[in-house]
């Protein structure tokens, strides 16, 4: 009993730090993944972490708990895939309030004006105005078929279900969406280079031509990426070429992918790439092993877990922020504190 209170006491007094997992500082509506925080929200974020925490460069994060001086309440900023809107919105609020922040990036994206695939497959299969009436294609050997004739026409009530929906924390509420999560879950593991082919013949069955839609959801250009990192608050860090999900493929595969990310980036930031996210938080031991042998010093997951003195340096945790208020922001940090 008083072993347990002792424990228990330990625990509490451990030094802990988080890592924050923002995506998009953007109105996005719908927003199914939950990955935009409004630049209004993200600002009282910032305003609540300059007063009451202390924001520290995720390298130095990552510095203390090997060299074991993590100190307590600190807190790394972290932004994922290299969205536009990091440049836009997020760099500048961060200047404003001098809070650093690391930025993975896929390259695949950089400067080539194109969504990501799951990006675009939401556009057709959710935000189009009108679609064929049946779904019905193999994709790589999975039969997919759905019968979308009550919901040809994206009407308004279709909309607001979406606005609401949650991915994964809610069934899908719509035809369309049911669709849309099945063909998200088959294209997910797939190479990337079979992924475009089956948007390719998605965007051909929807009628749709224009791929350049939505120029808000594309990646940041090559000159963002250098002005991103010209800021002495900005690091980056690798988050492969193509945003493959690591764990299904092959040791080769995700040494290629991670590599070559890590090369380029490397080039943008004429700095040493050091630290590394897994693209949907996905990895094996090979992962592990692989982000070992390339030289990084450590590598996040999508795992809600604070950082404490015996954490693996491979798979560390890091806790999705939503679009939430600094007041709600405030909570969350003081629940994640006491895990
Ligand atoms: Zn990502």
């Amino acid at each position: 009993m008083i072993r347990r209170l002792l424990n228990n006491v330990k625990k509490q007094l451990e030094p802990k730090a988080l890592v924050l997992m923002y995506h998009r500082i953007a109105e996005l509506e719908p927003d199914i993944w939950r990955l935009a925080v409004n630049p209004e929200n993200f600002e009282e974020h910032l305003r609540l972490l300059q007063r009451k925490w202390h924001v520290v460069p995720l390298a130095e994060l990552a510095k203390n708990l090997k060299a074991k001086k993590l100190r307590n309440k600190s807190i790394a900023l972290t932004f994922d895939d290299g969205y536009v809107d990091n440049f836009l919105h997020a760099k500048p609020l961060l200047e404003k309030y001098k809070l650093p922040a690391t930025f993975f990036i896929s390259s695949g994206n950089i400067g080539n004006q194109a969504e990501f695939w799951w990006d675009e497959l939401e556009r057709i299969i959710l935000h189009s105005e009108q679609l064929p009436f049946i779904f019905d294609m193999q994709l790589e050997g999975i039969h997919v078929f759905m019968n979308l004739t009550a919901e040809y026409f994206l009407t308004e009530s279709i909309k607001a279900n979406h606005r609401q929906w949650k991915a994964y924390v809610q069934p899908p509420p719509t035809a369309r969406a049911m669709l849309f999560l099945k063909v998200w879950e088959t294209l997910r593991p797939l190479p990337h280079t079979i992924q475009q082919k089956h948007i390719s013949e998605i965007r051909d069955w929807s009628g749709q031509t224009c791929t350049t839609l939505r120029p808000l959801c594309h990646s940041m250009t090559l000159q963002q990426a250098f002005a991103l990192v010209n800021s002495s608050l900005v690091d980056l860090g690798a988050h492969t070429v193509s945003h493959p999900d690591l764990a299904a493929h092959s040791k080769t595969v995700q040494q290629q992918e991670i590599l070559q990310n890590k090369k380029f980036l490397e080039e943008v930031s004429t700095d040493r790439i050091n630290l590394l996210a897994y693209p949907y938080g996905s990895y094996t031991p090979d992962t592990m092993a692989v982000a070992k042998e390339t030289g990084f010093t450590a590598a996040f997951t999508t795992d809600s877990r604070p950082i404490k003195s015996g954490s693996e340096p491979y798979r560390l945790g890091r806790f999705l922020i939503e679009n939430w208020t600094g007041d709600e922001l405030d909570q969350h940090l003081k629940q994640w504190l006491k895990m």
